[in-house]
């Protein structure tokens, strides 16, 4: 059986995280998209621990459900944290000028039982003060972290969130490393998964030859419940065999049935540029111009795909052999806002969704599984667009330095053309 999981979530206690998420919330959520296990997110924060050991029932098998809830959504105890520490090794000198000499770095841990929560909860509160932010930053190493988590229990479980962001990510072009032995030095041989963030996709991975050995992990992160699952890791399990082990054994394994993606275009840092300037660029651009923008004379902020260029051992399009298999998915409220031309908070939306999910179940059986003919009856229009979604014949104007990419999804295009970016025009077909 196939379970879509989402594993890097924040409460309410999050920096710029909404005030509906709530433990009952995210389990509604979880249970109208199709989620079948979501993390709790921000552990870490005293109040939502407090919360989640009062709300959430434990099954037995590391994995937790809301107590008087009759969904069948799986809770695994789960957190991020920045860590903050000198660069004393790093990168390529010259390749990237990175700013200071400062890594912050994001984790994502996954916890086995609340015990073992709040031991690591006890542990990382010398580092930094877990009660001001439900993402705490920590005066620690990225090996330290893992040191620190991985004595404590050996089933702990810790990634890097987002890998390429710019300021947060392990590969960041603004204080990342180069490699994951850089990172966490001898740390590393705990560290079995990456995460891909919304600007990147798994073929973006496949370029980097010495990544091959990760199991890729998608999640949403987000700061609202309709973005929840925006990215999800797929895993098959018999639903006897479910359990936080199964779970860490399978990303473990690289048995990862297939990830969820944004079309990495749409995030907030795939091309490179100056927001404030108003100038975006692809990385072949803006080394034309040295990368120093032409309006402020001020270094770009550089991407992610002109990270992954400057890593990059193989050519774009490369696929390695037992390649993670990964779909293009976008928000069925985002879809039925952008065909409507409605707002994507508006009535006229939610009734809209609502009805879909009504009749299929949920939303990622609308976005994934339903057949486009039985879609085409609710709604013509939805149809077009879901399925050009799957079949990535999508316009993208790709986001920037902060600014989100800008998708068009009932844009005609050639037949057989895929995926027409405003740099010009590839096509990545789905594995
Ligand atoms: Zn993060
Ligand atoms: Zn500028």
């Amino acid at each position: 059986m196939e379970f879509i999981c989402e594993l890097h979530t924040h409460s309410r206690f999050a920096g710029a995280c909404s005030d509906k998420l709530t433990l009952q919330n995210m389990d509604s959520t979880a249970r109208t998209k199709g989620i079948g296990i979501i993390g709790t997110g921000d552990f870490t924060h005293p109040k939502w621990f407090m919360e989640i050991k009062e709300k959430m029932a434990s099954q037995g098998n590391g994995l937790f459900r809301l107590s008087g809830s009759n969904t069948r959504v799986n809770f695994i105890l789960s957190g991020e944290v920045c860590t903050i520490f000198p660069k004393v090794k790093g990168g390529s000198a010259g390749m990237f000028d990175r700013t200071g000499n400062v890594a912050k770095i994001h984790h994502c841990i996954l916890l086995p039982d609340l015990d073992t929560v709040a031991q690591v909860n006890e542990a990382l509160a010398r580092f930094g003060n877990p009660s001001i932010d439900g993402r705490p930053q920590l005066s620690m190493s990225a090996a330290e972290l893992v040191e620190t988590v991985m004595e404590i229990n050996s089933d702990a479980f810790v990634f890097p969130a987002h890998v390429w962001t710019p300021w947060f990510g392990v590969f960041g072009s603004m204080g990342g490393f180069d490699s994951v032995e850089e990172a966490y030095e001898d740390q590393a041989k705990h560290i079995h998964a990456l995460e891909t963030g919304l600007s990147a996709d798994p073929a973006m991975f496949w370029r980097i030859s010495k990544l091959d050995k990760y199991a890729i992990i998608s999640s949403g992160d987000a700061h609202s419940l309709p973005k929840l699952g925006r990215e999800a890791t797929v895993f098959e399990f018999g639903e006897k065999e479910l359990s936080y082990g199964a779970v860490v054994d399978a990303i473990k394994g690289r048995r990862v049935k297939r990830t969820i993606e944004f079309y990495p275009e749409e995030g907030k840092y795939h091309y490179d540029g100056h927001r404030k300037c108003g100038v975006s660029l692809s990385p072949e651009d803006a080394k034309r111009y040295n990368n120093i923008c032409p309006v402020c004379r001020k270094k770009f902020t550089l991407g992610v795909l002109h990270r992954v260029d400057g890593l990059a051992d193989r050519g774009e399009g490369y696929v390695p052999e037992g390649a993670q298999r990964y779909t293009h998915a976008i928000p069925l409220n985002e879809v039925i806002a952008f065909v409507s031309g409605k707002g994507v908070a508006s009535a006229y939306v939610a009734d809209a969704y609502s009805r879909l999910v009504e009749r299929f179940g949920t939303e990622f059986n609308v976005l994934l599984n339903s057949s486009i003919d039985s879609i085409r009856e609710s709604d013509p229009k939805i149809a077009e667009a879901i399925g050009n979604v799957r079949s990535n014949r999508v316009s993208i104007k790709p986001g920037y330095d902060g600014v989100f990419g800008v998708i068009d999804i009932l844009k005609p295009v050639d037949p057989g053309a895929q995926r027409k970016t405003a740099y010009g025009q590839r096509t990545i077909s789905d594995l």
